[in-house]
């Protein structure tokens, strides 16, 4: 029988509600953090604690992320994401649904009183663009370097792991300047903003709502863009599953190439690749080598490419159509300002690369000394 047979309506309509907002993929990649994917599924060895796997052989655990459900054909034991979540955690129906739908910030919706999950909802694109002009870039460092300082006391562990889970080690997230705040410190920093700011300076800056509650409620890893040494935007990831979206920012525009400031101290001619995202960045960064970062659906803007003049730069995007595109479409930014932009093509994203082989770094560099040769010899 299945368990949610008998369930209350109010259960099964809550589990419909986490169905339709849960990220199926990160949701799995949270069990399964070496899993591989291929198209729409996902390969992985399966950590169901009861089926006690040897942890050696082949990956047993198929996951369908169109729809959600999973199969371990060792066991032939299978069924969507709440049954998944019974078996890691050994709970029932019940228990799995209203965990899953509290990490997704649904419950409390229809409680009595809003949940803090529904009071920092970020405002409406126009609700923000209706009375507030956004910060200068004077104050919006002020207020950025003062939320990432009240953040850095707090306790950085869950981010920590969450960065150490893609390879990437406190010494390079410290560096890079990324802070994380746990859930249960969202309160606290609120207040210490306010003690620093007025509620009008918080929401032009988009840190705060109408609400007057901090808007950082499901995303807490925070990425900052420094320019001249100061913080002058972040973005910031949920390091839950299945919270969508995955990212919010503060007000404003990406004012950089993620991790450009860092350049400066860089030696002219040096290999600076340009890659996509944080955690291919910060995975380059980890492992030596210096890396700038495309992030948001901003693109690359002419006036980022200046500062890059004097390096070689290597463009290592994923290996898919997208990339290809991208790549091209870079190469062609670069020539028209008179630079040249070298490509390398991995078998899958930098940092899967990363995690998967142990010579990367090695095979990045005679990949990269090939496309520099090319890069030189069509000149
Ligand atoms: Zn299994």
């Amino acid at each position: 029988m299945r368990p949610e047979g008998g369930a209350p309506e109010k259960l099964r309509e809550l589990r419909d509600e986490v169905k339709r907002n849960i990220d199926y993929r990160s949701f799995y990649l949270r069990y399964c953090p070496e899993a591989r994917q291929n198209g729409a599924r996902l390969q992985s060895l399966c950590p169901i604690p009861s089926h006690a796997h040897s942890g050696k052989g082949h990956p047993s655990l198929s996951i369908d992320l169109q729809q959600g459900l999973f199969n371990c054909f060792s066991r032939e034991e299978g069924g969507d994401a709440i049954t998944f979540y019974e078996l890691m955690h050994g709970v029932s129906f019940a228990r799995a649904v209203k965990e899953l739908a509290r990490e997704l910030g649904l419950e409390g919706r229809r409680g009595r009183r809003p949940s803090l999950a529904s009071a920092s909802a970020p405002d409406s694109a126009e609700a923000e663009a209706e009375n507030f002009a956004p910060l200068d870039s004077e104050q919006t460092a002020e207020v950025c370097s003062r939320f990432l300082e009240v953040c850095r006391v707090e306790e950085q562990l869950e981010g920590s792991a969450y960065l150490a889970r893609r390879g990437v080690n406190a010494a390079t997230a410290r560096r890079a300047g990324v802070t994380y705040f746990p859930r249960r410190a969202y309160r606290r920093v609120m207040r210490r903003m306010l003690e620093g700011f007025s509620v009008e300076t918080l929401r032009r800056a988009g840190l705060f709502n109408r609400k007057e509650h901090l808007t950082f409620y499901h995303h807490r890893l925070l990425f900052p863009f420094f320019v001249g040494g100061r913080p002058l935007y972040l973005q910031a990831r949920t390091t839950a599953a299945g919270v969508e979206p995955r990212w919010h920012n503060m007000r404003g525009h990406v004012p950089a190439l993620y991790n450009a400031d860092s350049l400066q101290a860089l030696a002219s001619g040096s290999v600076v690749y340009l890659v996509e995202g944080f955690t291919d960045t910060l995975t380059l960064l980890a492992n030596g080598f210096a890396a700038v970062g495309l992030v948001g659906a901003g693109g690359l803007k002419p006036e980022w490419l200046a500062p890059l003049g004097r390096f070689r730069v290597v463009a290592a995007l994923d290996p898919d159509a997208a990339g290809r595109r991208a790549a091209a479409r870079y190469r062609e930014l670069f020539a028209a300002r008179g630079l040249r932009l070298a490509v390398v093509e991995l078998p899958s994203d930098v940092n899967d690369f990363f995690r998967h082989h142990p010579a990367a770094g090695l095979e990045l560099e005679l990949l990269t000394e090939k496309a520099l040769e090319e890069v030189d010899s069509s000149q």
